[in-house]
């Protein structure tokens, strides 16, 4: 992306570029959940890849993204940066202090948030030493990049820079800075925190900060805005379930409250399709499986719902009524965005019957059949080309009288590659991007991020970014905390 001369590189901004303005609502309303902090030195900062177009959203222009904005090491004049309190369950264990053991808020830019994760230890360290990695970096930058693309509510990678730092991992690895930008960095786990300070007064403060940042609409009305909440995280999972995306950590400090995927450590897409596909090595017993995301995301709102509790009613078992009836709509919500979802993975104009999808279901997961290529293979045989979806059937006769029920109902092939993507971050190429780009070459790292830039559209020489892994890539594993 550029030479290191080029002015995005420029350690210093530029006398002629307007100066950087970061708001810092955050810290100035919930001053004991932000606790000011700096960014470590990075000793050789390198700018390793930025997205423009999101640069350009945040009317942020090439001179004004520095490598010093981008580490935290110059923050711009009048910046408060604070590493965030919040507690959490992990792994249904609950932790009360967590936080930003190596992240910081900068401050808020056009109401969204940027953040930096990598940027040295902070007050919530614990043992940790506070860096990160370029590759685990560079993996959520691209993963996060083709969700973004694929219409998935998501944070977002502005800039990956490698620091010059060397990190000591299970080897030694070259450290890095992601620079992030979000709705907001509030968390399940946010609510937590200020529910366990047993202070009434900064839990509605931190509710109020949140309606007014995510739902307006529920002013002054804390179950509307747990309601609401319920319904972005139902349409959330089932956007994910839609595109096989298992994200690995399901914590409650991994979920936001305004409903856009956070935190990308062991996540990955399900190739064979199967509801146990378990990804992160840590998750042995499979909590944060693929098939268990949408139940997981139902317990984490509970947490949420329990921390919310005093802002219901006054009555705790009314207030425990109001929170039961509100989560109970969690299951409808994730049916419906589902069902939608799946109608146009179809390509049907109407809701198909459940018996179309649940066959469709049990004829995937019997033939471990790989989800995303299936769904192209099917608008090709809406166009009347059967045999690419037939191959990837051992027995194809099941999946016959399947296909002849579903074209009765006049699939659209058009409509169909409009929203079932050719292009996912294949593990196996995020896997050889990644140690190219630890290798320092970046160029399988910028082919992948192009092609899952633009998901839908198939184009010519990218036919290896569209295949699952070759066999002898093995069963795929993934780290945390990395
Ligand atoms: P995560 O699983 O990445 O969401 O992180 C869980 C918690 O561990 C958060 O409080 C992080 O800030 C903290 N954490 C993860 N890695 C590090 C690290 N290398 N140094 C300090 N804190 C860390
Ligand atoms: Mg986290």
């Amino acid at each position: 992306m550029g030479s290191r001369r080029s002015p995005g590189y420029r350690r210093r901004v530029d006398v002629t570029s307007p100066a950087l303005t970061l708001t810092h609502r955050f810290a100035d309303a919930l001053p004991e959940m932000a606790v000011p902090w700096q960014a470590e030195d990075a000793p050789a900062p390198r700018l390793l890849v930025v997205d423009l177009e999101l640069a350009a959203e945040l009317g942020l222009d090439a001179e004004q993204l520095t490598v010093g904005l981008l580490t935290g090491t110059e923050p711009p004049a009048g910046a408060t940066p604070v590493a965030q309190a919040y507690a959490g369950h992990q792994f249904g264990g609950y932790s009360p202090r967590l936080g930003d053991g190596r992240a910081l808020l900068l401050g808020e830019i056009d109401g969204r948030d940027l953040h930096l994760k990598g940027s040295g230890r902070t007050p919530f360290a614990r043992g940790g030493d506070g860096l990160a990695a370029v590759g685990p970096m560079l993996r959520e930058y691209v993963i996060s990049r083709a969700l973004h693309a694929l219409g998935i509510p998501t944070t977002r990678s502005l800039a990956v820079t490698a620091t010059g730092r060397t990190i000591r991992r299970e080897e030694l690895l070259p450290g890095a800075v992601l620079a992030r930008v979000a709705a907001s960095h509030l968390r399940v786990g946010s609510f937590q925190f200020a529910r366990a300070t047993d202070d009434p007064e900064l839990l509605k403060r931190l509710a109020d900060h949140a309606i007014s940042r995510h739902y307006p609409a529920a002013e002054g009305d804390y179950v509307a805005f747990f309601d609401a909440v319920v319904a972005a995280q139902a349409s959330l999972i089932a956007q994910w379930m839609l595109v096989g995306f298992v994200h690995g950590v399901m914590n409650t400090d991994n979920m936001t409250i305004s409903g856009e995927t956070i935190d990308y450590g062991p996540c990955a897409f399900m190739e064979a399709v199967d509801p146990a596909t378990v990804y992160s090595s840590i998750d042995t017993a499979g909590r944060y499986a693929y098939g268990n995301q949408p139940g997981i995301a139902q317990w984490n709102l509970a947490r949420l719902a329990e921390s919310l509790l005093p802002l219901f009613h006054d009555e705790q078992e009314q207030a425990v009524t109001l929170a039961v009836a509100s989560l109970e709509r969690f299951g409808p919500h994730f049916d419906t965005a589902w069902t939608a979802g799946m109608r146009a993975k179809l390509g049907l104009t109407t809701d198909p019957d459940r018996p179309l999808l649940d066959d469709l279901a049990t004829l995937l997961r019997a033939a471990r059949v790989d989800y995303t290529s299936f769904f192209r293979t099917l608008s090709a045989a809406a166009r009347g080309e059967t045999e690419p979806a037939r191959a990837l059937f051992l027995d194809p006769s099941g999946f016959d009288s399947w296909a002849e029920r579903w074209l009765s109902l006049a699939p659209d092939a058009d409509a169909m590659d409009r929203v079932n993507p050719v292009y996912i971050p294949r593990n196996h190429l995020v896997e050889e991007a990644l140690a190219a780009a630890t290798g320092g070459d970046l160029e399988p790292f910028h082919r992948l991020t192009e092609a899952v830039s633009d998901p839908y559209q198939e184009r010519p020489g990218l036919a290896r970014y569209a295949e699952p892994a070759p066999g002898d890539f093995g069963p795929y594993q993934t780290f945390c905390g990395t």
